[in-house]
């Protein structure tokens, strides 16, 4: 009989259902970067913290300067003290006085505007002022950037350089974020070669265990990597055993159809809740899933390019979901398609492709070869060219969704 084909989002959900956050831990700011935020970032402070001078200048009472005419009269007002950044004037500023101000100093009581040093003529005692400029003149005022008592970063966010400024500027060394999700890899194949094994020329090398390492990691999990498993079910077993206190497991091969495709039958033995979905996508149909434990597994198809798409649609997603991140898929967006593309309206294709803006717009083409063997069609790749289920043919100038994988714009000669 044949088996219904599983739509990747009903997969997703499953999956994502299935997955819980992890704890929160304290570390030191710089140490944060790339996690989720275990806590909503509330301002102890406003920013500025005080009205300060956006000039080096001198802080004078408005109404002291000349009048707002076509030809004003230059005034002469006396200099009674200095302020450098990073301490407050001790005098306030009366009437017919300046302070020379630095740029950042606070900004006097007494005074309301900033004359920048520019336009005035200072001598030893005194500065003369030949213009009229308005109240409030180059004071950056107190909480203009953030209001005491805001929430400034919600719980979840990804921290970035931007928040890691915010958190220092809120004068906090030590912050709580979610731990990171400990992912155990395996690959299954009596095929596969380490990459510290004798040479053998009937090998190949585990290329998938590294590339989910690389992907573990980028996703901001821990990659922890078991080597491989020989295509016998004890041996798997025994390899799956050594992943008990992960959080994940991800294996790679032995989901298909074939004599010796024993990660299906080992997973459903030790497993609960297992599915065995033929994944209404291409690349990347056969995926099991289920749970050993706490432990998340997946069974992933052993080809390179189907192995990363998998994973870059079931696994990525848990791996920031567990790392408590809010958002957890790639920036999607349209383009213009440059290519004819057809298919049977079927399955959902995830095609290599490279964005790029072309006056103006962007537009995407395929890396070439898109079969699920050729690894080399996502060294060019920035992005999935995500072509719907029910899409029979593309032309060239048709819209499509891409999910962006990086910022990176590969050279191209055309
Ligand atoms: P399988 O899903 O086990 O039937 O594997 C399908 C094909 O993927 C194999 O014939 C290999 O060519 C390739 N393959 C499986 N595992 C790996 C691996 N760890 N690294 C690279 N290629 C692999
Ligand atoms: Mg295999």
């Amino acid at each position: 009989m044949k088996t219904a084909l599983t739509p990747l989002t009903d997969a997703q959900r499953t999956v994502l259902e299935t997955c819980s956050v992890l704890g929160r831990e304290k570390v030191g700011v710089m140490e944060s970067l790339g996690r989720a935020l275990a806590e909503d970032l509330i301002a102890e402070r406003a920013n500025p913290p005080w009205n300060n001078s956006a000039m080096d200048g001198f802080a004078v009472r408005n109404a002291d300067l000349p009048a707002n005419q076509a030809v004003p009269e230059p005034v002469t007002l006396k200099v009674i003290e200095e302020v450098p950044a990073g301490r407050s004037a001790t005098c306030s500023v009366g009437p017919g006085e300046a302070i020379r101000i630095m740029t950042g100093a606070p900004v006097p009581s007494g005074s309301d505007t900033v004359i920048k040093i520019e336009d005035t003529e200072p001598t030893e005692t005194h500065v003369k002022i030949f213009s009229h400029v308005t109240l409030g003149s180059h004071i950056r005022l107190q909480g203009e950037d953030i209001t005491k008592g805001e929430c400034l970063i919600q719980r979840g966010t990804t921290i970035r350089p931007a928040e890691i400024g915010i958190l220092a500027m809120m004068a906090k060394p030590l912050i709580f974020v979610h731990q990171r999700p400990r992912v155990a890899i395996l690959s299954t194949g009596d095929e596969l070669m380490d990459l510290d094994d004798q040479f053998d020329q009937d090998k190949i090398t585990n290329s998938n265990g590294y590339a989910f390492a690389a992907q573990v990691r980028e996703a901001g999990g821990i990659p922890i990597l078991l080597g491989i498993s020989k295509d016998r079910p004890e041996a798997l077993k025994e390899k799956i055993n050594e992943a008990a206190n992960a959080d994940i497991l991800v294996i790679s091969g032995g989901v298909s159809m074939g004599d010796y495709d024993f990660t299906k039958i080992v997973l459903n033995e030790l497993g609960e809740n297992v599915h065995a979905w033929k994944l209404a996508i291409k690349p990347g149909q056969p995926v099991t899933f289920g749970t050993i434990q706490r432990t998340l597994c997946f069974g992933l198809p052993g080809n390179p390019v189907s192995s990363m798409i998998t994973f870059e649609q079931l696994v990525r997603p848990s791996i920031l979901k567990m790392s408590g991140h809010s958002n957890l898929f790639r920036l999607t967006m349209q383009a213009a398609f440059q290519e004819t593309f057809s298919k049977r309206p079927d399955r959902r294709h995830f095609l290599r492709g490279i964005v790029r803006i072309e006056n103006g717009i962007p537009t995407v083409r395929t890396t070439g070869d898109q079969g699920s063997g050729i690894l080399t069609s996502m060294l060019k790749a920035n992005a999935l060219i995500d072509i719907p289920e029910s899409v029979e043919q593309l032309n060239p100038g048709d819209m499509v969704s891409v999910q962006i994988l990086s910022g990176y714009v590969p050279h191209m000669s055309s």
